[in-house]
C-alpha cells in the first residue's frame, strides 16, 4: 500500500475558508465549503464564518414540528424513555449486578494540602479577570441551577440552588439541555491560560506560573506562554494562538513541573464548582437507573440504545443490536446543508463479531443451499427486513436502491393482511437485524471451499528472550493452550491447524508430523528471499501430532540455551508465515513473540529513528509513519492471503512500533506490548492476553461491505483494516473486539419516511473453514429538524469517531492542527445547537444539548491523549501503540479508555454483588482515608490513601499498616476474607469485559508512582499540562461565543 494510504483523503481534503471542521464533511467532496481539512494550510481559521448564520432553520422555529419520528427519544435529565415499548415485553432482570444506586457516595475532599494559597504573581490582573468570569458562571439545567463559587462574590454559595430555571423562549419545547451562564460582558473571555493559572498547582514556583500571563487564549490552560508569542485579546482562532509549534503549544504540556508528588494539589481555591458541570458519572448512572437490567428490543427505527456502560439484555427485533452497531446519531439530517450546518459526524461504529452474553440469542445461520443468499439485482444488498414484498409476495422492492426484484420461486410466500409475509417470523433474514448466510462457492477464493484456518507460532529465540525465560514461558504455555483452540459451537475438536517457527537472524521451521518420533528442524538462512522449506508436516492438527509438538516445545528453550545471537529479523518472519499459509491454501493467524528492533541485515531492517526534536514540529507525523515502505507492501500481501499478524512485543527500548505494528494494524491483528518484561511481574498479564487471543472467536479472510439506502453513502473507514478500493474493507481476520468506524455523507436529500438504512455484510471464513456472510442491518431516522438530530446523538460513539479520525489524521497533519480542529468542531456542534435548537438565552450562556452534555469532558480527555500531545517524557513507541489500539476499538473500549472507571473500594457493600458506583476522575474525589480502583482497559491502579483504615489494609494485603504495603506486587494476595474476595471478584468482572489484560499497579498516596496514576484523573489538569475539565469548558464556551458573535 502506498504512502497515499495515509493521506486522509476526502474528509480532510476539502478546503474550507472558515473554521476547520473535523473530518466530518458532508455531501460530495467538492461541494463542501464547510469542512476544514487537515491538509490545507489556508484552512486555518482565517475567517471564522459568521457563526452558523447559514442556518436554513430560522432561529426560534426549529422546534420539532409535528410528532417526532417513531423511535426518537425525548431526553430529559432524569427520565429516558425507551422508545415505544414492545408489546408483550416482559420486564426481565438481568442476572448481572443490579445497577448501583444513582448517586455515588461522597467523599471528603482530598485534603493533604489545605487550602493552598494562590501565589501572588504578575498575573494577578488576569486572575482577577478570570475570577470575575468564573464566579458568575452558572450552570442551568432543567433539574437544577448550580453556581460556582468564586473569589470576590458569594463564595461557595449556590446561587440559585434548588430553583429550576425556566427556559425563556417558550415557543419550542427544547430538548433538555444544560446551560452554563457567563455574565454579560464576558463574551470576550479572559485567556484560558489564565484559567489555568488560576487553577494552577499551589506548589508551583513563580516561574512556572507564566501561564497566568494574559495573552492569546489557549484552550489549554496550562499553556506556558513562550516569549515571542504575540499577546492578543480574546480568543482568535486564526491567530493560531495555541502557541508556537513547540512544547507549550495548545493543549500540550508546559515545562516539566519541578517536584514530584508534592504538586498534588489540594482543592483549588477559585474555580467553578465541579459539581455544577455535567458529570459523566451522573450520565452513566442515570442511564443505568432508567434502562439497566431491562430488555432492550431493537424494534424501532432510529431508536437510541442504552449507553454502552449500561447492562441490559438486547433482543433483536429487526435492527442490529447496539453490540454490533452504534451510531453517532440515530437521526440523520435530511439534507446535506443541514449536515454541514451542524457538523455532527454521521458515523456508525461496527463491531461485526462482537461477543454476546450467554443470555442473548446467538446469530441464526440461514442456508439456501446452492442458491445462496438472496440479493437485490441492482445494488446487491442481501435479503433483510428492509425489503418490501409486493404483488402478493411475488416481487419485492429493495429498501436500499428501490429496485423491484422477483422473488425466487423457492422463496415465495403469501402475504398477510398487512402485507407481510406469513413466514415473517420464521425467517431470520426477514425479521432480524443480524444473521448469517452460508455462502456458496461463488463467495470463495478461486471458487474452492476454504480449508480451516491455521495458527503459526513464531518465537524470537535471540539471546534476550532466552535469557529472560520468555521462550520457556511461551513454550510451556502452548502445551496446554493448544487444547483450547477455538471450535464451532457443536464441534468436538478444533479444526485449526498449528505450526511452529523460531528465529533470530535466520528462520527455523519445524516438521511436527504425527508419524515422526522427533520434530525436525529446517533452517532458512536466506532471509532476503524467504521460502517455506516444507509443506507436509509443518501445519498439523495438534491432537494428532500432540506428542511431537510437546516434544518440540520441550526442546526449543534448550535448543537455543547457549545462543549469543542478539540481532533479529522481523519482516522475513511475517513473510515466512504468510508464505506458509499461502502454500497450505488457508487463511490464518501468526502469533509473533518479538523483543528488539530488527537490525539484522534483511528486508524490513529498521534503525532507531526516534527523535524528540521532531515533537511539535510539522515532522512529528513521521514518527507515526513506518520508516520503510516494505511493511506496507508486506501488509498488502498478507491481506491478500488472509494472513493476520498478532504481535507480542517485549521491548526494553525503542522498537519502532509505528513500523513494526503496521502489518498487524492492516491485517486486523492485535498488538500487545510489555515494556521491560519481567518474568515474575509480567507473566500473568502476558499469558492471559495470549490465552484470550488464541481462544477468541474470529472471522478469517474477511471482506466487509457497507451498503446504504439512497441519499447517502459510506465515505471513510477507520479501523484495523485494509482498503484496496473505496468500498471494500478487507481484514485478514476480524475478532470480537475489533470495530470499524464508518463515516457517511449525503449524496442527496434523505426521505423522512424511508429513513436512512444501513446494511453491513461481512464475508468471512469461520473457524471450521466454512465460508459465511454475516449481515447486520440498522435503520436510522431522518429529519429536517436539527433538534431531532441532536436529541438522538450518542456521545460515546462520537468520541470513538473523533478519536479514530484524529488518530488517522496525525499521520498526515501537524498535531496542533488536529487538536485545533477537534476543539473547533466541538464548539461548532454546540454553537449550532444553541443557535438553532435552544430557546433564546443570554449570549453568555453555555448551552449543552442533553445528549452531548458530556461531550466537552470526553473531548478534553481525547485531547489529552498521549497520541495528540508530544512531550519528550512520553516514549514515541507508547504513542504509536496507543494510536494503533484505539484505531480498532469499539465504543465501549474507547469510552473506558478515554474516561477511566474510578471505584471507591473502601466502602464496598460486601452483601451485594454489585460493583460500586464509579466516581469522577478527579483528585478531589479521592480521600486519604480511602482506597480506589482505577481502570481504563489498558492499565489498572489500586490507589491507597495514607490514612486508609488498617482493617482494609490488613484485609487486602495481610500487612499491619500502610507503611508495610509493597508496591512491587502486581496482584493482590489470595486471602480468605470477604473484603479481599469481593475486591478480587470486582477485578475479575472489570477484566472479563476487556480485550487487554490489565496489570494491577499498586499506588500509595504521596509516593512517586502516584504521578503515573494521576495522569488518569482526566478531569484534572494533566501533569504534562492538559487542560482541566473546567478550563476546557471555558475554552469551548469562548469558541462558541466567537462563532455566534
Ligand atoms: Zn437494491
Amino acid at each position: 500500500m502506498s504512502q497515499q494510504g495515509y493521506v486522509a483523503a476526502p474528509p480532510y481534503s476539502q478546503s474550507q475558508p472558515g473554521i476547520g471542521g473535523f473530518s466530518a464533511g458532508f455531501g460530495p467532496p467538492n461541494s463542501s465549503l464547510h469542512y476544514g481539512h487537515y491538509g490545507d494550510p489556508n484552512s486555518s481559521y482565517s475567517a471564522p464564518p459568521p457563526g452558523v448564520s447559514k442556518s436554513t432553520v430560522p432561529f426560534g422555529t426549529s422546534a420539532p414540528v409535528g410528532p417526532p419520528p417513531p423511535g426518537t427519544h425525548q431526553f430529559s435529565q432524569n427520565n429516558f424513555q425507551n422508545g415505544p415499548s414492545t408489546p408483550g415485553q416482559q420486564p426481565h432482570r438481568f442476572q448481572g449486578p443490579p445497577p448501583p444506586s444513582n448517586t455515588g457516595p461522597s467523599y471528603p475532599p482530598y485534603s493533604h494540602q489545605s487550602q493552598p494559597a494562590y501565589p501572588n504573581t504578575a498575573s494577578t490582573s488576569s486572575t482577577a479577570q478570570l475570577a470575575n468570569q468564573l464566579n458568575s458562571m452558572q450552570i442551568n439545567s432543567y433539574a437544577d441551577i448550580i453556581s460556582c463559587s468564586g473569589p470576590g462574590t458569594t463564595p461557595s454559595s449556590r446561587m440559585s440552588s434548588g430553583h429550576p430555571t425556566s427556559f425563556q423562549g417558550s415557543q419550542l419545547p427544547p430538548p433538555t439541555q444544560q446551560q452554563i451562564t457567563l455574565p454579560p460582558g464576558s463574551q470576550v473571555p479572559p485567556p484560558a491560560n489564565n484559567v489555568n493559572g488560576l487553577c494552577a498547582q499551589p506548589s508551583l514556583p513563580p516561574m512556572a506560573r507564566q501561564d497566568g500571563i494574559p495573552g492569546p487564549v489557549a484552550p489549554n490552560p496550562n499553556l506556558q506562554q513562550p516569549s515571542g508569542q504575540p499577546p492578543g485579546p480574546g480568543y482568535h482562532p486564526q491567530q493560531a494562538n495555541y502557541g508556537p509549534q513547540m512544547a507549550g503549544s495548545q493543549l500540550s504540556y508546559p515545562g516539566a513541573f519541578p517536584g514530584g508528588p508534592a504538586q498534588l494539589a489540594g482543592p483549588q481555591q477559585k474555580k467553578l464548582d465541579p459539581d455544577s458541570i455535567p458529570s459523566p458519572i451522573q450520565v452513566i448512572e442515570n442511564d443505568k437507573a432508567s434502562r439497566g437490567g431491562q430488555i432492550y428490543a431493537t424494534n424501532t427505527r432510529g431508536q437510541v440504545p442504552p449507553l454502552v456502560t449500561t447492562d441490559c439484555v438486547i433482543q433483536d427485533q429487526g435492527h442490529a443490536s447496539p453490540r454490533y452497531i452504534r451510531c453517532t446519531t440515530y437521526c440523520f439530517p435530511s439534507s446535506s446543508d443541514m449536515a454541514k450546518q451542524a457538523r455532527i459526524p454521521l458515523a456508525a461504529v461496527i463491531q461485526p463479531f462482537a461477543a454476546v452474553p450467554p443470555n442473548e440469542t446467538p446469530l441464526y445461520v440461514v442456508n439456501h443451499g446452492e442458491t445462496g443468499p438472496i440479493r437485490c439485482n441492482r445494488c446487491k444488498a442481501y435479503m433483510c427486513p428492509f425489503m418490501q414484498f409486493i404483488e402478493g409476495g411475488r416481487r419485492y422492492q429493495c429498501g436500499f436502491c428501490n429496485c423491484i426484484n422477483d422473488v425466487p420461486p423457492f422463496f415465495f410466500q403469501h402475504l398477510d393482511h398487512i402485507g407481510r409475509r406469513v413466514d415473517h417470523y420464521e425467517r431470520p433474514e426477514l425479521s432480524l437485524g443480524s444473521y448469517e448466510y452460508v455462502a456458496t462457492l461463488d463467495y470463495c477464493r478461486n471458487n474452492k471451499h476454504p480449508k480451516p484456518p491455521a495458527y503459526i507460532f513464531m518465537i524470537d529465540v535471540s539471546y534476550r528472550n532466552i535469557n529472560s525465560g520468555l521462550v520457556k514461558l511461551i513454550c510451556d504455555e502452548l502445551k496446554t493452550l493448544l487444547d483450547k483452540l477455538p471450535r464451532e459451537e457443536q464441534g468436538e475438536s478444533s479444526a485449526i491447524r498449528v505450526g511452529f517457527v523460531t528465529y533470530n537472524k535466520v528462520l527455523h521451521f519445524f516438521n511436527v508430523k504425527s508419524s515422526l518420533a522427533q520434530p525436525q528442524m529446517m533452517v532458512v538462512s536466506d532471509v532476503g528471499e524467504v521460502f517455506v522449506p516444507l509443506l507436509d508436516g509443518f501445519l498439523v492438527n495438534f491432537q494428532e501430532s500432540r506428542s511431537v509438538v510437546i516434544n518440540l516445545l520441550d526442546q526449543i528453550p534448550e535448543m537455543f540455551a547457549d545462543t549469543n545471537e542478539s540481532e533479529t529479523i522481523f519482516a522475513p518472519v511475517i513473510q515466512a508465515g504468510m508464505e506458509a499459509l499461502k502454500a497450505a491454501e488457508c487463511a490464518g493467524k501468526l502469533f509473533i513473540f518479538h523483543s528488539s528492533l530488527p537490525t539484522a541485515e534483511a528486508p524490513g531492517k529498521l534503525r532507531n529513528r526516534d527523535d524528540k526534536k521532531l515533537l511539535n514540529t510539522d515532522k512529528e507525523k513521521t514518527l507515526f509513519q513506518p520508516q520503510v515502505n516494505s511493511y506496507e507492501a508486506l501488509a498488502r500481501d498478507c491481506v491478500a492471503n488472509g494472513c493476520c499478524v498478532n504481535l507480542f512485543l517485549f521491548p526494553n527500548q525503542y522498537v519502532d512500533v509505528a513500523s513494526m505494528g503496521l502489518v498487524t494494524m492492516y491485517t486486523g491483528g492485535t498488538l500487545y506490548k510489555y515494556n521491560n518484561f519481567q518474568l515474575d511481574a509480567d507473566s500473568t498479564q502476558f499469558l492471559s492476553d495470549l490465552r484470550k487471543d488464541v481462544e477468541k472467536k474470529t472471522g478469517f479472510d474477511a471482506i466487509m461491505r457497507v451498503r446504504t439506502s439512497t441519499g447517502f453513502r459510506a465515505t471513510d473507514f477507520f479501523g484495523a483494516i485494509y482498503m484496496n478500493n473505496t468500498t471494500d474493507v478487507e481484514m485478514a481476520a476480524v475478532d470480537c473486539d475489533k470495530a470499524v468506524t464508518v463515516e457517511f455523507k449525503h449524496d442527496d436529500k434523505l426521505s423522512e419516511d424511508s429513513g436512512a438504512l444501513i446494511q453491513c455484510a461481512v464475508l468471512y471464513t469461520s473457524i471450521s473453514g466454512q465460508r459465511r456472510l454475516r449481515i447486520h442491518n440498522i435503520g436510522l431516522n431522518c429529519s429536517s429538524q436539527l433538534a431531532d438530530v441532536y436529541k438522538t446523538c450518542e456521545t460515546d460513539a462520537l468520541i470513538n469517531f473523533f478519536a479514530k479520525s484524529a488518530f488517522k489524521a496525525v499521520l498526515s497533519q501537524p498535531l496542533k492542527t488536529v487538536r485545533e480542529i477537534l476543539v473547533n468542531q466541538t464548539a461548532h456542534m454546540l454553537a449550532c445547537y444553541r443557535k438553532n435548537c435552544a430557546s433564546p438565552s443570554a449570549v453568555s450562556q453555555l448551552i449543552l444539548p442533553d445528549a452531548m452534555k458530556v461531550l466537552p469532558v470526553y473531548m478534553n480527555c481525547l485531547l489529552k491523549s498521549c497520541v495528540l500531545v508530544g512531550r519528550p517524557e512520553i516514549p514515541t513507541d507508547e504513542r504509536a501503540y496507543h494510536r494503533q489500539l484505539v484505531m480498532s476499538m469499539g465504543v465501549a473500549d474507547t469510552q473506558l479508555f478515554f474516561y477511566p472507571q474510578l471505584l471507591p473500594i473502601h466502602s464496598l457493600d460486601l452483601k451485594s454483588d454489585a460493583v460500586p458506583a464509579a466516581i469522577r476522575c478527579s483528585e478531589e474525589r479521592l480521600s486519604e482515608g480511602g482506597a480506589f480502583l482505577l481502570a481504563n482497559g489498558l492499565s489498572m491502579f489500586l490507589w491507597l490513601g495514607v490514612s486508609a483504615p488498617p482493617e482494609l489494609i490488613q484485609g487486602l494485603f495481610n500487612v499491619p499498616s500502610f507503611a508495610h504495603i509493597s508496591t512491587e506486587a502486581t496482584a493482590l494476595p489470595d486471602l480468605d476474607n470477604p473484603f479481599s474476595k469481593k475486591l478480587k471478584s470486582i477485578l475479575e468482572h472489570i477484566q472479563s469485559q476487556k480485550p487487554y489484560t490489565m496489570k494491577l499497579i499498586i499506588v500509595k498516596q504521596r509516593e512517586q508512582p502516584e504521578m503515573l496514576f494521576r495522569q488518569f484523573l482526566v478531569e484534572d489538569k494533566n501533569i504534562y499540562g492538559g487542560a482541566s475539565y473546567v478550563d476546557f469548558l471555558c475554552c469551548v464556551h469562548k469558541e462558541i461565543c466567537q462563532l455566534l458573535s
